[in-house]
């Protein structure tokens, strides 16, 4: 008989990130004993994340293949959290000095339009980022000029009212033409925090152990005995199932299990900044450019109140001298530079705080020259991510299993939660300890219907504790029907 006709299935996950945290939802909808250890004070509160990329349209590096995968799993991840998202869309530009041209986009995004057709032919409800011909739409700069005198034109159909912040602040000559919008939004992970915290607390056979580290791993037999500290308390407990996802520490468990695997870590940052600019409904922007050179791409992500989160692909921005590094033969887990190791568990020097957020608001204003009056507003968003295997474009990736009853999650991505779920849930159907109906089980409907004050009370707490302003709890386009129609 399989062990889930009784509920008795003990499944372990170490990590409660995004990934960790969704899987044990997964899997306590599903009725089995979930333990949910993470080290941390909180859930999700590890490397930021602050865009869908429904599409990976930010990636010009990536594979087409990539990109659809993006596409539909961020469908699946917008559906899952739909309080966690904004529904603002995503303007690239291409800079003047750079090599490319918008139209090296072209044959992706409509492929990404048909394929995001076809989506929602096999189920309505995938429609979630508009009307499929306007997932993207293309704008010569004639057309940008004609909305730099524009103000609230409710003559405007929605996608060039979006477009009136661009056309009133970016200096046109320094971007190539066309621009593209498309429908990649916003993801705010407090409020992933928030739903998945609240989802999880109504589960009763889900046991979150927040401020408790996994320190050692057993195997007998069918059974893992797994040891874990809190504060100077130690325990162990014995589990069926392991789910290893402790995100770039990922390494340290494999090593706990002595099983080797390949992977890379990658330390960055992103920055917090306030603007007091009159405008108040942004898009994204994104101005390409190539990675780890002083022309890095630009990120400028909106959140209410004036704020803006920055990225700058350069070396004295996002990216750091030696930030990513490889696993070698002896271990599993990349070593980061004790520098950044610090900056994780401890915290950032101020002087290095302010000098890096004030390098991003000087790089964003050269495409914005009125940001240039921004001012730094917290202390930067960051953390350190794992690709697995050696190829560091590597964006859409999920699960393995090296080892029996041992799943190794390695999502680069949030949008990759439910895919990784789904695989995970076929094992334990495979190993009898599931029943073959709970694959492809969704908590779609329950995850809509959550209270969406509630939410945003519970992010602005997670903002508070974790030291960010509160007005990033909050979404610009916060209603979830106010999608394009
Ligand atoms: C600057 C930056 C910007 C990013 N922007 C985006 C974005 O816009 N969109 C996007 O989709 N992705 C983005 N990412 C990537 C994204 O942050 C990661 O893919 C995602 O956080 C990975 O989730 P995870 O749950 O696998 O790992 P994590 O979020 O790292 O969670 C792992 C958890 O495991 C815990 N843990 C580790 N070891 C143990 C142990 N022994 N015992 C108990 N707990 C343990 C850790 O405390 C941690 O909370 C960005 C990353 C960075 C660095």
């Amino acid at each position: 008989m399989s062990k889930s006709a009784n509920n008795t299935t003990k499944i372990a996950i170490i990590g409660g990130g995004i990934a960790g945290s969704s899987v044990a939802l997964q899997l306590g909808r599903l009725g089995l004993d979930v333990t949910l250890f993470e080290k941390s004070s909180s859930l999700v509160d590890g490397p930021p994340m602050c865009h869908l990329h429904a599409g990976g349209n930010l990636y010009r590096e990536i594979s087409e293949a990539q990109c659809v995968t993006l596409l539909k799993e961020s469908i699946e991840l917008l559906r899952l959290y739909p309080h966690a998202i904004d529904y603002r869309p995503t303007v690239i530009a291409v800079p003047l000095q750079d090599q490319g041209e918008a139209e090296h986009l072209y044959p992706r995004l409509n492929t990404l339009r048909l394929e995001y057709e076809a989506l929602i032919k096999k189920d309505p409800l995938n429609q979630v980022l508009g009307q499929p011909q306007d997932y993207f739409r293309l704008y010569e700069r004639a057309r940008i000029e004609a909305l730099i005198d524009k103000d609230d034109d409710q003559t405007l159909d929605h996608l060039d009212r979006w477009m009136v912040p661009v056309a009133k602040s970016i200096d046109l000559n320094k971007v190539k033409f066309p621009l593209v919008m498309v429908q990649e939004y916003g993801l705010n992970m407090f409020r992933i925090a928030a739903t998945v915290t609240l989802a999880l607390n109504t589960l009763k056979n889900v046991s979150i152990k927040c401020n408790t580290r996994v320190s050692s791993i057993t195997k007998s037999e069918n059974c893992w005995r797994v040891g874990y500290e809190k504060s100077t308390l130690e325990g162990n407990d014995s589990f069926d199932y392991i789910i290893n996802a402790a995100g770039f520490q990922t390494g340290e468990i494999d090593d706990l299990l002595s099983l080797k695997r390949e992977r890379l870590v990658e330390f960055k940052a992103a920055y917090v900044t306030r603007w007091k600019t009159a405008l108040n409904q942004w898009p994204e922007l994104v101005f390409y450019g190539e990675r780890g050179t002083p022309q890095g791409m630009a990120q400028f992500t909106p959140y209410p109140g004036g704020y803006f989160q920055l990225h700058g692909m350069t070396n004295s921005i996002t990216l750091f001298e030696d930030g990513l590094v490889k696993s070698s033969a002896l271990s599993a887990q990349p070593k980061l530079d004790q520098k950044y190791i610090e900056k994780i568990t401890k915290s950032w020097k101020f002087t290095d705080a302010i000098r890096r957020s004030q390098s991003a608001i000087d790089y964003l204003s050269n495409f914005i020259p009125e940001f240039i009056s921004g001012q730094v507003a917290s202390k930067p968003l960051y953390g350190a991510q794992q690709i697995p295997g050696e190829d560091a474009t590597l964006r859409a990736a999920a699960v393995s299993f090296d080892s029996e009853r041992y799943a190794r999650c390695e999502i680069v991505k949030a949008s990759s939660v439910l895919t990784m779920a789904d695989a995970i849930t076929k094992e334990l159907i495979k190993l009898n300890l599931l029943e073959p109906h709970s694959y492809g089980n969704r908590a779609f409907y329950e995850m809509k219907k959550m209270d969406e004050n509630k939410i945003t009370a519970q992010a602005e707490i997670f903002c508070k504790q974790r030291g960010y302003p509160t007005a990033l709890a909050h979404r610009m386009v916060s209603n979830p029907n106010d999608l394009p129609s």
